[in-house]
């Protein structure tokens, strides 16, 4: 592929081996973890992070060029990818592109917990192995927890301990579970951690189903919204009644992110 920077940096500067290593390279394979995409050639392997508004699109070669298309790879002529480019556009510039050198784990991956769904489930296409080794569970999260005071539900969001539980998935998985968001996480049963472990993968499965939560999570490639939203029962509702009991639903803060939960059905 052929490597076009239209600027040094984005959330960081794009380091040198990006632009001395990767041109020439073939693309052997895609992965996911966390929110980076790896794209791994026998040189190493990029890693891009679409930020907050990032996209990344395989375009037409001759596509014209726009304020915030920042960077193109120009697939191989002789590849599949025939005359077109993989195009990042990023106009809040919250992206990243980053590198990966063979054989090493990036210090930005090294700390992150284990992904929450098995490999080869529900659009995953991460391999596990820069995971340490730790495989998402109750078992694990109980493990985890022990002595820790915060609020199980910051505790569920750390991507120290588990990645891609966002406050929309903790808050349907507390209450899936009955357990209440404030609960310290070290107070937290081992049975009930299987229980949360299991409502925390059944709903990230069904939300990729459905196609993801709003329309600022994901667009589809026809740009539909997500419909995931709809089945929400807890995040959001703050004041509406409980679809279990009929109860006001609370709303308080945890951190910076707003938390709804059942008083009566969450403990
Ligand atoms: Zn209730």
């Amino acid at each position: 592929m052929a490597v076009t920077l239209r600027r040094p940096d984005l959330r960081w500067p794009i380091p040198p081996e990006v632009s001395a290593l990767l041109p020439g390279q073939r693309i052997e394979a895609i992965r996911r973890r966390a929110k980076y995409l790896l794209l791994d050639t026998a040189a190493g392997s990029a890693l891009l992070h679409l930020g907050m508004s990032g996209s990344l699109r395989v375009l037409p070669a001759d596509t014209p060029v726009n304020a915030h298309d920042h960077v193109d790879l120009a697939l191989d002529a002789a590849g599949r990818g025939r005359g077109r480019v993989l195009r990042f556009t990023d106009p809040r510039r919250f992206g990243s592109l980053l590198w990966q050198p063979p054989g090493t784990t990036h210090p930005l991956l090294r700390a992150l917990g284990p992904e929450p769904l098995p490999p080869g489930s529900g659009g995953t296409a991460f391999d596990g192995a820069t995971a340490g080794g730790a495989v998402f569970s109750g078992d694990y999260l109980f493990a985890r927890s022990r002595g820790r005071k915060a609020p199980v539900k910051a505790f569920l969001m750390d991507q120290r301990i588990v990645v891609g539980v966002g406050n929309i998935y903790a808050a349907e998985a507390l209450f899936a579970a009955g357990i209440s968001p404030l609960r310290a996480a070290g107070r937290v049963s081992r049975e009930r951690y299987r229980l949360l472990a299991g409502a925390v993968q059944a709903i990230l499965a069904r939300a990729i189903e459905r196609g993801g939560t709003t329309l600022r999570d994901f667009i589809a490639p026809d740009g539909a919204p997500g419909y995931f939203e709809q089945e929400l029962s807890a995040y959001g509702r703050g004041g509406a009644p409980c679809p279990n009991c009929g109860r006001p639903l609370k709303q308080a803060w945890i951190g910076q992110r707003a938390t709804v939960w059942c008083g009566h059905c969450q403990r």
